[in-house]
């Protein structure tokens, strides 16, 4: 296993723990340094920040932001940001904002297939005020007796072409990765190996990534196969890119890795540690 972990949710956003017990937990398993990176957001960091200092873990300041590049959704971590930089805290409220709006379409979209009241059963598991993502919905459809479990309420209800989805505009790949060097961070692509893109749309969203400064690829990750560990450090290295990992941990029973379960980083790539 690695002692790095970089990437999880709180409650701040689509996690089922907050800051505090995310970084408690997190100690307990073993992880020695260890970044929250909720979706558009960052205030859970400053718990967070005194609960590692208690627990004596190092803290890593993060984000995970939502971009959208060429009608694909992808994901980029920041890491070691300044939470209070008003560029990234501006942009990040912006992006914040439109997700009330799409959560209306969502349950408009859900009415429509013959589920009513999605918005109010999935405000029921919203955790913070300042967001509401597809994962609440999810939580709703499953304690409505829709899904029986996440992984198949986004298959029936969230995902492209079905009932509940609805096309949303992030932020652009380019303000993301200007917003999280604005605020002293690196940009890291957040399991690559998710997308739906084709090799050769996944190398044009690496080299745009890169060209724009782009500092690092997401290599381990539970949504990677270790084949694909390989494939994505050998990209990594191509690209000239650092390497990070991160167990993506939602909470107990939601999350397929749990802090202290991930592998290390393959040999030969350059840890997005490398210079902390
Ligand atoms: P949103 O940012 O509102 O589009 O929600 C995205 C979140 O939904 C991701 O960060 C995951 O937590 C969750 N998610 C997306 N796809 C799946 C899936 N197939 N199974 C479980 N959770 C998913
Ligand atoms: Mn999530
Ligand atoms: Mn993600
Ligand atoms: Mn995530």
């Amino acid at each position: 296993m690695t002692r790095y972990d970089l990437h999880c949710h709180s409650t701040l956003s689509d996690g089922l723990l907050t800051p505090s017990e995310v970084v408690r937990r997190a100690a307990e398993r073993g992880v020695a340094v260890l970044a929250l990176t909720d979706h558009d957001e960052v205030a859970g960091l400053a718990e967070a920040r005194v609960a590692a200092r208690e627990a004596g873990v190092q803290f890593i300041e993060g984000s995970e932001l939502s971009v959208t590049w060429h009608d694909h959704t992808v994901h980029i971590v920041a890491l070691g940001i300044d939470p209070e930089n008003s560029l990234l805290a501006n942009g990040l409220e912006n992006v914040r904002t439109g997700r009330d709006a799409r959560a209306r379409r969502i349950a408009q979209s859900l009415a429509a297939s013959g589920i009513p009241d999605a918005l109010e059963g999935a405000l029921a598991y919203v955790t913070s005020e300042r967001l509401i993502s597809r994962t609440h919905f999810a939580r709703h459809l499953i304690d409505a007796g829709h899904a029986r479990d996440m992984k198949e309420a986004f298959k029936r209800f969230l995902t492209t072409g079905k009932p509940g989805y609805v096309p949303h505009t992030w932020a652009t790949l380019c303000d993301a990765v200007d917003w999280i060097h604005a605020a002293g961070g690196q940009a890291v692509i957040a399991h690559p190996g998710r997308y739906k893109l084709s090799n050769v749309e996944l190398r044009a969203l690496i080299t745009e990534f890169r060209d724009l400064g782009g500092d690092a690829l997401e290599v381990v990750s539970p949504s990677h196969t270790p084949a694909q560990y390989a494939e994505f450090a050998a990209l990594a290295r191509a690209f000239g890119l650092k390497a990070s990992c991160g167990t993506d941990f939602h909470g107990p029973g939601e999350s397929r890795l749990d802090f202290g379960e991930l592998p290390p980083l393959p040999a030969g790539v350059d840890p997005v540690w490398s210079a902390w």
